[in-house]
């Protein structure tokens, strides 16, 4: 008898070779075996008499074998024929090349047989069908039904696994998995058993029951996922406060005066995150927030509403960027906004240690890249901002936290803030790990950028307006290298190309921006175009995230199919931040490719609409950042189904706020939070 956590060997037929050959599909334990799930079935459940067969359809015939010999010819060929009847008729069988399946059956033998009817010489024969000789109960596992097609690797076939499959589920006890979902929420959700579920994945009787079982087991891949986060959050609040903070009367009479010293009034969205975060603050179990809000939303100024708050109450903040450009340009923002009010602002990034004699006993907003988390003392910080978060690694935030942890006592308020609605950063949220403040609406007055994808064919033509047009442009190339990150290789073809521009755009002044510049030739690059002494910027992606220069109003964005539509949307996000009308022209590498997804971005100005036109069309996550639609381990679930997320996790807090009531799933959750699900 078998069991779920038995190792794969102790399966019949499975030795040290083809344990090592599983490995590779991570495959480890008969359940691991139970949950390689077929990735399509070859349908062979039309079963047919020999004088019945039409010519091409997929059938299954069963009878017996009169003959069975190899051929061998002249030339050197060799092939195997078969001879086999039912009481209608007689039909020969051909495979070629496979000299040892002569041996594999005997005249006599009964046997099933799966492919199309066709000619061999002149006459109807099947050619290379799959078959197995039927065991006594006469039931056939691959022809005569739905036969399941698997992920292969070297040495491991399909029919192999399915051979395998179905004997461990002849050697389980019936009861061999526990079901961990209540009754009532199968009788809701019209989800069936789970054992059923995972013999029916395997060996479906019919496509509805197919259909069934992978409805009731892509639910338990959300289930799952969205226990765990449920399970996080919940470990993340009884984390201890580094500070408890406070917001009476006097700090909101400062933050309404600090609001109302702004060049414009924050929109009704951008007062609402302002509102949930600050609510948070003053809680005493730590936040653990995302603000999401579309590029160029306005999210810097709701970060330092909090950031100030946190002054206000004498402790310190962290702000951390992902690039020094970024990093720069927010300790510029903060520094403007805060210097009337004797706030002290302090940067560090790799190059950049500023005028930093820490003074532990003042209240500073710290920016930096992540630079900071290893140099900084964390003594006295209250709040973590970390902007365009999916640019960071899990350690990083680990990092952080246990910095905080070893230095206070406790762990800061987290703020996370992201533009893109990559597939991931909306699961996270709906799966229950964050708590989401979202930015739905633009400042008043912001025009959406007018984008053409253009031809190969204008693209003279294209530069030349743009030459006439004098207007503060960015010239964007792709990073060249599968990395993703900016390597010598896309720093040079930019640099090349830098060259090239700085002759055909003459009289125009071209500069060159790439993260391989020293952080000083960076800081003058963008200082230089941000007053006019540079018209034409020419960029790596590096001014994806974040730069913020208002009067930039063109953005030519070159061999743009190698980018994620989110990503454009991110890099167009650069323009037209003044209110002005702005410009995006996408050039593609190779002439016309991929326009039909780029054209998507002269419809669609919202970038949660464009993330989900990516996925639907490239079915993966953003290819430009780190994170694919499978980082959540989906094997049958669909990542975008943002209906069966958000009903998964209402499930499972449900469950999880009543466990006396829904006893089936407790032993699970007990599994789960001592599985150690990490700090966050
Ligand atoms: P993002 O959300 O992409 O980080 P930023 O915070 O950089 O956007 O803001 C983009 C620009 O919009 C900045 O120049 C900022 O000063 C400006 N801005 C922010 N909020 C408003 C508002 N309510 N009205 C007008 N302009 C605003
Ligand atoms: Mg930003």
């Amino acid at each position: 008898m078998l069991t779920l956590n038995d190792s794969i060997d102790k399966v019949p037929l499975i030795g040290p070779r083809n344990k090592a050959l599983l490995s590779v599909l991570e495959i480890h334990t008969v359940h691991d075996l139970l949950y390689h799930f077929p990735f399509r079935y070859e349908d062979f459940s039309i079963i047919r008499k020999i004088s019945n067969l039409i010519a091409s359809e997929p059938v299954t015939v069963i009878g017996d074998v009169i003959s069975i010999k190899n051929i061998f010819t002249r030339n050197g060929k060799n092939f195997a024929e078969g001879v086999v009847s039912d009481e209608t008729g007689k039909i020969k069988l051909y495979w070629f090349n496979q000299p040892y399946l002569a041996r594999s059956f005997k005249a006599g033998d009964r046997i099933s047989f799966s492919g199309k009817l066709e000619a061999f010489s002149g006459k109807p024969a099947f050619i290379g069908p799959d078959f197995e000789i039927l065991k006594s109960d006469g039931i056939p596992i691959h022809t005569g039904r739905l036969v399941p097609i698997y992920p292969e690797t070297q040495g491991v076939s399909s029919k192999w696994l399915r051979s395998r499959i179905h004997a461990t589920f002849d050697l389980l006890l019936s009861e061999f998995v526990t079901e961990f979902l209540p009754l009532e929420l199968r009788q809701t959700e019209e989800l069936i058993a789970i054992d059923v579920a995972l013999k029916q994945i395997h060996f479906p009787d019919n496509l509805t029951s197919q259909e069934a079982a992978k409805k009731r087991l892509a639910f338990d891949e959300v289930f799952l996922v969205a226990l765990e986060g449920l399970i996080r959050r919940e470990t993340w609040k009884v984390n201890k406060l580094a500070r408890q903070l406070k917001y009476d009367a006097s700090d909101k009479a400062k933050i309404n005066r600090f609001v109302d010293a702004l060049p414009f009034k924050l929109t009704k969205s951008q007062q609402q995150a302002v509102d949930e975060i600050n609510s948070d603050l003053v809680k005493n179990e730590p936040m653990n927030r995302l603000l999401e809000g579309d590029v160029g939303s306005g999210k810097t100024i709701v970060a330092a509403i909090s950031a100030y708050l946190t002054v206000l109450n004498g402790a310190s903040v962290l702000y951390m960027a992902p690039t020094e450009i970024l990093a720069n340009q927010h300790y510029e923002t903060f520094k403007k906004l805060f210097d009337p009010l004797s706030i002290e602002i302090k940067i560090m990034t790799g190059s950049r240690k500023s005028e930093s004699s820490t003074n532990n006993n003042k209240p500073t907003i710290i920016i930096g890249t992540h630079a900071l988390l290893y140099r900084q003392n964390f003594d006295n910080i209250a709040l973590a901002i970390i902007d365009e978060q999916h640019r960071f690694g899990v350690e990083q935030r680990t990092e952080l936290l246990n910095r905080s942890k070893a230095e206070n006592g406790g762990v800061p308020h987290l703020l996370t803030m992201t533009a893109t609605p990559i597939p991931r950063s909306l699961q996270l949220t709906v799966m229950g790990d964050l708590d989401l403040s979202a930015i739905t609406e633009m400042p008043v007055g912001r025009k959406p950028v007018t984008t053409w994808v253009v031809p190969k064919s204008k693209r003279d033509g294209a530069y030349a307006w743009l030459k006439k047009e004098n207007q503060p442009t960015f010239i964007i190339f792709p990073f060249i290298d599968e990395s993703l990150a900016e390597s010598l290789k896309t720093v040079k073809a930019a640099t090349k190309e830098f060259e090239l521009l700085k002759k055909s755009l003459k009289p125009l002044k071209v500069g060159l921006l790439h993260g391989r510049m020293s952080s000083t030739d960076k800081d003058k690059v963008i200082a230089d175009f941000r007053e006019h002494r540079v018209d034409v910027l020419v960029s790596t992606p590096v001014v994806e995230v974040g730069v913020d220069i208002p009067e930039a109003s063109i953005i030519v964005i070159e061999g743009a199919e190698r980018f994620g539509l989110a990503s454009l949307h991110q890099l167009r996000g650069r323009v037209g931040r003044g209110g002005q009308q702005a410009y995006c022209l996408l050039f593609t590498s190779d002439g016309d490719s991929d326009t039909r997804r780029l054209k998507a971005l002269e419809i669609h100005h919202n970038g949660l609409e464009l993330a989900k036109i990516d996925l639907a069309m490239r079915g993966g996550g953003e290819l430009y950042g780190t994170l694919q639609s499978g980082d959540l381990g989906f094997k049958l679930a669909d990542p975008s189904d943002v209906e069966l997320l958000i009903n998964a996790r209402d499930w499972a807090q449900r469950i999880l706020a009543d466990l006396n009531k829904y006893t089936a799933t407790s032993k699970l959750i007990t599994e789960l939070k001592t599985k150690k699900v990490g700090a966050n």
